[in-house]
């Protein structure tokens, strides 16, 4: 049996970053190395219908061991591409063993430091053994630790047929860091009735309540002409966007005045010409309805803002991002009741908390498979200052285990 931490060491070797501007799929070739890799272990360790399929997925089956006929196939999923916002090639992961609350100092960096006073989630993990990246790239542990611990469960399960379990399958997904990783997710082909990521933080993390998600564009169209003839002509769609801005609320609504429960609106870019004027929004909240009315408040003062600088239009255009996954997983309890039933068997606390972004188990609850998002033990997602316990890893591969047995028992 290989350890979850060797095959973390190996996975973060792989360069996989996705790429938010690319027109392939998957955005980036370099991830199809690590998804070929994948592949092929699973074959090695005996695994069934191993396929990697002709956009990137891998899927793979550990069958079922039980005599019950009646017990559902659940599915594990991560994802193997890592954020563009940091590089990820050439990553030198570290093990500091049995942290004792010193400082980490990462050695391309010295200005990179981990300290416990500042992240109170290392400070939880004294003892444990913490891997960090170098300083000057990302580590990949968001979600190469949940590649590694699926991986290891599935050589642990193939490894103890006695162990009474349903048919359990698992995918290893491309491009979830642009948005696109169940882009050509084929629920019905995966054949899971439930299915977990492992893509999430803390040790007993257990999250089925996402922001429901849009996103907006308001254009602001006004008139250019050379601007030494423009008297009474000229309409400046750049001062009605500018005015708009300005009436956005201040202490409210806002990703820098809100956390818990509360959404907000949020201007993240804007293409500015006296011509015309695009800002876009992200638009959040739990409450799918309460998402339109945030979007009747940017169309309201869009349109205060273009009569106050007459002569421009405003246009606005709304797409659909993701939904809450809650709204899908309140019907099928049992998913997340028997996760919870899982970590408290192996002494787990649980932490239920709402994920303020989505997961693709947002997307994939719509699609017909209703998927939570358990702890990976990944922190500081994105960052230099990436790290993960092995500890956590390992605590996650039993949880995987253990949901295989509970399903099982419980049907
Ligand atoms: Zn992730």
């Amino acid at each position: 049996m290989r350890s979850v931490l060797d095959r973390f060491l190996h996975y973060v070797q792989f360069d996989t970053q996705s790429d938010e501007a690319s027109s392939t799929y998957p955005s980036t070739a370099t991830q199809l190395r690590l998804l070929d890799a994948l592949a092929t272990e699973l074959r090695a360790m005996g695994a069934a219908d191993v396929d990697l399929d002709s956009h990137g997925y891998v899927t793979a089956t550990v069958p079922s061991t039980t005599t019950k006929a009646a017990v559902p196939t659940i599915g594990f999923i991560a994802h193997v591409d890592t954020s563009p916002e940091m590089p990820g090639a050439s990553v030198k992961p570290i093990v500091h063993a049995r942290y004792d609350g010193r400082d980490l100092v990462l050695p391309d960096d010295a200005s990179a430091v981990l300290r416990a006073a500042d992240i109170p989630a290392l400070a939880d993990r004294l003892g444990d053994d913490i891997v960090t990246a170098s300083g000057t790239t990302l580590l990949g542990a968001d979600n190469k630790a949940g590649v590694a611990e699926i991986m290891t469960a599935v050589e642990y399960l193939l490894a103890h047929p006695e162990i009474p379990h349903g048919a359990v399958r698992v995918a290893f997904t491309p491009d979830e860091e642009v948005g696109r990783g169940t882009l050509h997710f084929d629920v019905d082909r995966f054949g899971a009735r439930y299915a977990y990521t492992m893509d999430g933080g803390s040790r007993g993390d257990v999250e089925y309540e996402s922001f429901s998600a849009d996103a907006m564009t308001v254009t602001f169209v006004g008139f250019n002409t050379h601007p030494g003839y423009a008297k009474g002509r000229m309409v400046n769609a750049i001062k009605a966007a500018a005015a708009f801005i300005d009436r956005l609320p201040k202490d409210t609504l806002s990703p820098e005045s809100t956390d818990g429960y509360e959404g907000f609106v949020h201007p993240y870019t804007m293409q500015a010409g006296v011509d015309r004027t695009a800002v876009r929004f992200i638009v959040r909240d739990f409450d799918t309805t309460a998402l339109k009315r945030k979007e009747d408040l940017l169309a309201a003062l869009a349109r205060q803002a273009a009569e106050a600088w007459p002569g421009t239009r405003v246009d606005l255009k709304v797409e659909e991002q993701y939904r809450n996954m809650r709204e899908v997983l309140d019907r099928h309890p049992a998913v997340v009741e028997h996760a919870r039933e899982a970590m408290r068997r192996l002494g787990i606390a649980v932490r239920e908390r709402p994920i303020r972004g989505g997961t693709d188990g947002s997307k994939l609850s719509f699609m017909g498979l209703p998927t939570p998002n358990l702890f990976a033990g990944e922190h500081n997602f994105h960052s230099r200052l990436e790290w993960v316990s092995v500890q956590d890893m390992e605590a996650a591969v039993r949880v995987i285990v253990e949901l295989a047995k509970v399903w099982e028992e419980r049907t």
